[in-house]
């Protein structure tokens, strides 16, 4: 039997949410905060320097028996949680992807939870399900996709590739929703097909698919670490051979390690003739298609079955959204519509029902911020921004081009440059060269100013500068590489 629940005692504090003058009073404290604090990044190191378990060690195990007042847990934001932030928000971010949000995507965030509008039924918010319409088709004209492609949003490019290969799989595998894979002596090995520099979120939407990693094959790549469609051709004819099914192919336009794009239109000749479902993972460099000069990016693109980009990625959007385009998004229903009964809606509401597409029921009011930033900046003020960025980058490749003691190690398609220290008389000596660049790497990112992260080409341990943040200027390009400069010869000499 359960307790019984004693009655409100009067003396206890009142139940219900945070009092309203207190939260007035609170958020506009809070938005100051934020302001200042963005104004005043650069004065953060970029890497944080917190030892591992400093954080949770400056923490109490237990919740406060009793509330606090939002002073006392702003205090412990500055106190102990900023200390412990990698500032993705300083414009010395050059790692990885340097990823950005904006002022108006943060103003949507606050906004988003406000509504706190959960969209998995068009009526559990009509505005959720028709605004991720609208911002979609607004997105899908920016880079250049046909109208044809239904579009949805999802946190990550991982779970929108995840949904591509489950797209690929209700339409190749026979009543795969029903009988699954294992125990099948119907189904033959399949096989999905990406490049060498692919990216690892391909791996893990076989293995959340049941299909296995030894299902995956990786095609080699050309010089400039570009998919070799020949070698893509020869794979599923022998595959077709050995009676393996071809399942896929995961073209990338902007590998994750150079920003390589594979030549997606050759790829989907091959895959038209060998009726294989086409998925393009442009979740960084599919921003790039909307800037004048780079339409190519997305050549081929609108032959694919389906196709990725994230605005978290490029397009000053705060983590996470990313835009999934289909043109079988009945098929994504097919594998994952399931509604039961307190779910149903009556036939007279002719919608889409956003819990259809795709594993998760809710949905969070993810268009918000991604429609308040493209009007905010506005497609002229979008396409400007990512322009400079490419200009940064090869402004900075052309340092390195012209340097005698550093050298590139890729091409520059978009705004990332691979390259290394290579001091004369060291060319030819790989483990001392990789040694050097990584005391390097560790010593520039050291002096808080700039953080760079590394790759590994041709075997080769590369360092690698992505400019992305809304906020990097020239200024900030020069700075890394007048350290690199510096440090190089401190430790060379
Ligand atoms: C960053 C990246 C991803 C993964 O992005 P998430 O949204 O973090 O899942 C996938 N593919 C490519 C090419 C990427 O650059």
């Amino acid at each position: 039997m359960p307790e019984k629940i004693p009655a409100l005692d009067g003396a206890a504090p009142a139940l219900g949410d945070m009092e309203g003058a207190a939260f007035r009073k609170a958020g506009h404290e809070m938005v100051d905060w934020i302001a200042q604090y963005l104004d005043g990044v650069e004065g953060y190191p970029v890497l944080s320097r917190v030892r591992p378990g400093e954080i949770r060690d400056a923490l109490p195990p237990s919740a406060p028996e009793t509330g606090e007042s939002f002073e006392e847990i702003l205090a412990d934001i500055e106190r102990v949680i900023v200390p412990g932030i990698t500032h993705w928000n300083h414009p010395g971010f050059f790692a990885y992807f340097a990823i950005s949000g904006s002022g108006p995507g943060i103003l949507a965030e606050f906004l988003c939870a406000a509504f706190n509008a959960q969209g998995m039924l068009w009526r559990t918010s009509p505005a959720v399900t028709e605004l991720e319409e609208v911002a979609l088709g607004w997105l899908r004209r920016l880079v250049r996709l046909p109208d044809t492609y239904e579009g949805v949003i999802y946190d990550t490019a991982s779970i929108a590739t995840l949904h591509a290969l489950a797209a690929a799989r209700q339409e190749a595998v026979p009543r795969v929703r029903e009988h699954g894979l294992a125990g099948r002596p119907d189904i033959p090995t399949l096989r999905v097909y990406c490049s060498d520099h692919a990216h690892s979120s391909v791996d893990k939407a076989i293995i959340m698919l049941g299909l296995g990693l030894n299902s995956l094959e990786r095609i080699e790549v050309d010089e400039q670490f570009r998919m070799r469609p020949d070698l893509l051709a020869e794979a599923i004819s022998r595959d077709r051979l050995h009676g393996i099914t071809p399942l896929a192919v995961v073209a990338t336009v902007g590998t994750t390690a150079v920003t390589s794009v594979d030549p997606v239109a050759a790829i989907a000749d091959i895959c038209d003739r060998e009726q294989l479902w086409l998925h393009v993972d442009a979740a960084y460099a599919g921003a790039a298609a909307m800037v004048p000069g780079f339409e190519a990016t997305v050549d081929g693109c609108d032959r694919a079955a389906s196709f990725v980009v994230n605005p978290h990625k490029w397009l000053f959007t705060p983590f996470d959204l990313s835009a999934f385009y289909c043109r079988r998004m009945d098929r994504v229903r097919e594998a994952f519509s399931v509604t039961p009964s307190y779910l149903q809606t009556p036939n007279s509401e002719p919608v889409r029902n956003l819990m259809d597409t795709g594993v998760q029921l809710g949905r969070r009011f993810r268009a918000l911020k991604l429609w308040m930033v493209l009007r905010h900046f506005g497609a002229e003020g979008m396409r400007r921004r990512l322009a400079e960025h490419i200009r940064l980058a090869a402004l900075f490749a052309s340092w390195v081009d012209a340097s005698e003691t550093f050298e590139r190690l890729a091409p520059v398609p978009f705004s990332v440059v691979c390259f290394r220290a290579c001091p004369p008389g060291l060319q030819g000596e790989e483990p001392t060269l990789d040694d050097l660049n990584r005391r390097l790497l560790d010593d520039v990112n050291a002096t808080g100013d700039v953080f760079l992260s590394h790759t590994s080409l041709d075997g080769r341990f590369a360092l690698r500068l992505a400019v992305g943040h809304i906020r990097t200027t020239e200024r900030h390009v020069a700075r890394a590489w007048e350290l690199l400069e510096k440090r190089l010869a401190a430790s060379w000499s």
